[in-house]
């Protein structure tokens, strides 16, 4: 078998509201999707990470098709092992890698292909990719409504309410006055039963900032407190991490098992949460769970992209052990929620049932919608 074609299609949804977070608004919903064609009829597909930026997804397109197209054209896409190191020599290892340092778009570009190629390997061997890595240890994930707030969500924590989720994640850091009201809205709305997580997007400077602004939240009852400060500020981490206020989350702007070696080794983090469609695609968020697992630590996988980045996630939840809930983007996004006519997984009372068993990512898409979607 032998890759034939590397594509990367932009697609582009135009919001009525931009998505507010505490580092920038997201006024259109750019995703790109990663499609692999073989001399044997058989195409995988993909995601890679492009939320911000708003230029990120042309970025994207020629990462892939000029880094990374060459590096794999005409080898064997079910040798996923091999590919992705020599992705990531290629890539990391060169110019681009060293002295560009542009190792986020790199590793997401990379990430976007390793899931094209499982999707591959799974189609050919007929089996669903969490068989591939080693069979299910649950049939049921449950989910938490997230992307909510600074302004104008409680349509949306009601539409989530009604399809059942019973844990809702809020965006902080946009000073405590707006905070404490927001915190007030949703404990009002979600009642004290359901669970409430924070994240504030990096949006502190340090651990004294976070610290001040968590001892006021803490009375609300929260599961964890997400990416308090910058990610690569470790110290920082681990002083929130060890005032013990709150559980600290965080992960999804950490590359690779060799940046989340330096995440563990410094036991900064109660919950991790690698982006299957940044860290590096499903076979290195797997090292990565593997790792956590071993530090005791459960994972949450980050996901804010389309419904293929979303089933990726769900089968590396399927088949590991210490995987704990799915995220899910509660805003309006027809490319999460409109996207797959058919897929391995439903949605019932805010969680993910597993159901009949297809081969590679098990989703089929909807032709319609990408075509409408895509940009020309
Ligand atoms: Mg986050």
């Amino acid at each position: 078998m032998k890759i034939t074609d590397v594509k990367a299609v932009i697609l582009d949804y135009h919001l009525e509201k931009p998505v507010e977070t505490s580092f920038g608004a997201m006024p259109v919903r750019t995703n790109v999707l990663i499609r692999i064609d073989t001399d044997e009829g058989i195409s995988g597909i993909g995601e890679t990470w492009t939320n911000f930026p708003h230029w990120a997804a042309e970025e994207r397109k020629i990462t892939v098709e000029k880094g990374i197209k060459p590096v794999i054209l005409g080898e064997n896409p079910l040798n996923i092992s091999y590919l992705w190191e020599k992705m990531y020599r290629a890539l990391m290892k060169s110019g681009a890698g060293l002295q560009w340092g542009a190792k986020g778009p790199l590793m997401q570009a990379v990430s976007g292909v390793d899931i094209a190629l499982w999707d591959i390997l799974g189609k050919k061997l007929a089996s669903p990719v969490y068989q591939l890595l080693g069979g299910k240890v649950c049939t049921e994930i449950k989910a938490y409504a997230s992307g909510l707030g600074p302004r104008d969500y409680e349509e949306y924590v009601q539409n989530s309410l009604e399809k059942g989720y019973t844990a809702f994640k809020l965006k902080v850091g946009f000073g405590k006055d707006l905070d404490l009201h927001n915190l007030n809205t949703m404990r009002r709305m979600i009642g004290d039963d359901r669970m409430l997580m924070i994240d504030s997007n990096q949006g502190w400077n340090d651990a004294d900032e976070a610290v001040r602004h968590l001892k006021l939240y803490e009375k609300y009852n929260l599961e964890f407190i997400e990416e308090p400060v910058p990610a690569d500020r470790l110290e920082d981490l681990k002083k929130i991490k060890d005032c013990g206020i709150m559980p600290v989350a965080g992960g999804e702007n950490v590359y690779t098992r060799f940046e989340f070696k330096k995440v563990f080794a410094n036991e900064v983090l109660n919950i991790v949460q690698p982006d299957i469609t940044k860290t590096g695609g499903i076979s290195e968020a797997r090292h990565v769970c593997s790792m956590a697992r071993a530090w005791g630590l459960p994972f949450a996988p980050h996901m804010f992209g389309t419904a293929v980045g979303l089933a990726a996630s769900l089968h590396l939840l399927a088949s590991t052990p210490n995987g704990l809930y799915m995220e899910v983007d509660a805003n309006p996004n027809p490319l999460l929620t409109d996207l797959l006519e058919e897929a391995f997984f439903s949605f019932q009372n805010g969680s993910f049932i597993l159901g009949e068993d297809k081969p590679g990512l098990g989703i089929k898409l909807d032709a319609d919608l990408l075509k409408d979607l895509e940009r020309r």
